[in-house]
């Protein structure tokens, strides 16, 4: 018997990150700089899920950046590796704190296969040659691209867009299923909107997700999961802006929202 396959999730450990590159598509820049998600409410989510005969090709934990949290992160790893034996698990991670990581982490990783995605932003290419020794010294499996982060993609308006179908079919967002407080997303964009709404004000319109507990067919999720989110109106990748990575310790609208 064939069961619903979801080819991939992924979910934040913390919300914020060490990093604040401008124009982030999850939003940290301007996550309050405390706390994290539960792994608890993590694991319920993959225990529904793995009930209602959901497989999943691959998890990725990620933020944010969740090395601030490690214990935290362990955790979620180690839940992952539990509720999902099957998958891929990949960390990710913008490497920074990785050499400030203790045994303990490396073993978890080691033990529970856990591949570690780093992107090689600038600061991070600095520490490259460390990072990829002590993971190998763990055998521990990575991708590391070699090529440093230049530019990021804005590809959100203020502006209802009705080719939103269109645009939504070309987004090279739209497979990336976000868990969030037991929640499904079309997307992290749309999962983490909340706080660039609350921020800025505008009139940006966005739903709340599909709740786990509320879904009675695997298949039909997923079906649903297939469509849009009411948040792509107000995306239009067929118009995205590459700006020069960078930094920012002074969030704007205009780091997210295309000029058009
Ligand atoms: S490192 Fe990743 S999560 Fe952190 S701000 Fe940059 S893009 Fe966002
Ligand atoms: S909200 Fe829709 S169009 Fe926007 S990034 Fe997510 S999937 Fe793409």
């Amino acid at each position: 018997m064939s069961h619903p396959f979801m080819v991939y999730l992924e979910t934040h450990v913390v919300d914020y990150c060490n990093l604040n590159c401008k124009s982030c598509s999850h939003f940290s820049p301007l996550a309050p700089h405390e706390g994290f998600n539960s792994p608890a409410v993590f694991e319920k989510s993959l225990k529904r899920l793995s009930k209602l005969k959901i497989i999943i090709g691959t998890i990725r934990v990620m933020g944010g950046e969740p090395l601030i949290e490690p214990e935290i992160t362990k955790d979620y790893l180690k839940v992952a590796r539990r509720r999902s034996p099957l998958s891929k698990i990949h960390l990710v991670t913008n490497g920074l704190l990785i050499l400030d990581m203790d045994e303990s982490f490396f073993k978890v990783l080691a033990d529970k296969s856990i591949i570690v995605d780093i992107t090689s932003y600038p600061p991070t290419l600095k520490k490259r040659e460390a990072i990829v020794e002590i993971l190998e010294e763990y055998g521990i499996d990575y991708n590391f691209s070699n090529s440093p982060v230049e530019s990021f993609t804005k590809i959100l308006s203020t502006q209802n867009n009705e080719n939103y179908r269109n645009e939504y079919r070309n987004c090279f967002n739209q497979n990336c299923i976000f868990l969030k407080n037991n929640r499904l997303f079309k997307c992290p964009t749309a999962a983490m909107i909340p706080l660039f709404v609350s921020k800025f004000g505008c009139n940006i319109k966005y739903g709340f997700g599909i709740e786990i507990n509320k879904i009675k067919d695997g298949w039909k999720c997923l079906e649903e999961l297939d469509g849009p989110d009411l948040l792509c109106k107000y995306c239009i990748p067929s118009k995205r802006e590459m700006i020069p990575w960078s930094t920012t310790s002074e969030p704007a609208m205009e780091d997210w929202i295309v000029k058009k």
